[in-house]
């Protein structure tokens, strides 16, 4: 992939370390020569993602919390300083109370639900509106999403309900944006084991059984993640729009158990 992203701008929201999604996507960016930067959220992380960022030369973009809009606006304001313009974004942020990634949905609260839902969910669409303005010549935005937005998965409950708002709002801000030449995708990941991952219940069963279960017979990781999100930064997927695509060793295709799946 090297030159794929040559000439290219973006920033990249949600690393915390070295085994987050975002960091595997900015791994891939900065080999295919893009230009990054990132953000964090708050002072303990931002002590794991300076180094990180010192690695692929990426610009510290600054403290971004997506429930602080100030928080938002500071950061693409530094990059409207140092760059002007930007060519991609990509949205790896996700959160719900971890006491609710276990057990029934049905018994999510109020509060949880609409905490997770403006993290998770709106704080795309903010953060798309604010990086539109900086796409002068098309761009590409990127989230992250999880089959649980489409089938009931044990433990994600309010999550998926997320996912599944997320995903549409995909859809619709693709058509926004798209008489500008800006495409809005979600890269659909197989379960990695990452801090937000690990805080679903029996998160370990659902990363066995996936491996045991999906075609590639295998977890997918960052690094996989990180070129699939090459592919919708790039512009080899100039026609591709509104997609969720899947990067999870094709699980969403299977329909039961495999038949020789060992036991869990
Ligand atoms: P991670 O814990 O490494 O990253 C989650 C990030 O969200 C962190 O950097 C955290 O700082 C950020 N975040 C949470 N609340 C925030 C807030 N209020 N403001 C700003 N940032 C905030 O975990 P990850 O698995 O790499 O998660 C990245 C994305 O990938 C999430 O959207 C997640 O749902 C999605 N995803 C993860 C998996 C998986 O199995 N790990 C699978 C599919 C999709």
């Amino acid at each position: 992939a090297t030159g794929l992203m040559k000439g290219k701008r973006g920033i990249i929201l949600g690393v915390a370390n070295n085994r987050s999604i975002a960091w595997g996507i900015a791994k891939a960016c900065h080999d295919a020569g893009a230009e990054i930067a990132l953000t964090w959220q708050g002072d303990n992380l931002k002590k794991r993602v300076e180094p990180l960022a010192n690695e692929l030369n990426a610009l510290m973009a600054g403290h971004c919390d997506v429930t602080d809009p100030a928080s938002i606006e500071d950061v693409f304001a530094r990059l409207e300083q140092e760059w002007g313009k930007i060519d991609f974004v990509v949205h790896a942020i996700a959160f719900s109370d971890k006491e609710e990634l276990t057990g029934r949905y049905i018994d999510t609260s109020r509060e949880n639900f609409a905490k997770s839902m403006d993290i998770s969910v709106y704080s795309f669409t903010a953060i798309a509106r604010r990086a539109e303005k900086m796409m002068n010549d098309g761009g590409s935005m990127l989230t992250l999403t999880y089959y649980g937005a489409e089938k009931v998965m044990p433990h994600y409950n309010v999550m998926g309900v997320a996912k599944a708002a997320l995903e549409a709002s995909v859809r619709y801000m693709a058509v926004d944006v798209g008489g500008r030449g800006i495409r809005v995708n979600a890269i659909s990941a197989g379960p990695i084991k990452t801090l937000a991952g690990s805080a679903i219940g029996d998160f370990r069963y659902i990363l066995k059984w996936n491996e045991y279960n999906s075609p590639l017979k295998r977890n997918c990781t960052i690094d996989e993640v990180g070129n699939t999100a090459l592919f919708l930064l790039s512009d080899l997927s100039t026609s591709v729009t509104g997609e969720v695509l899947h990067a999870d060793s094709g699980y969403h295709v299977v329909g039961m158990k495999a038949v020789d799946a060992p036991d869990i």
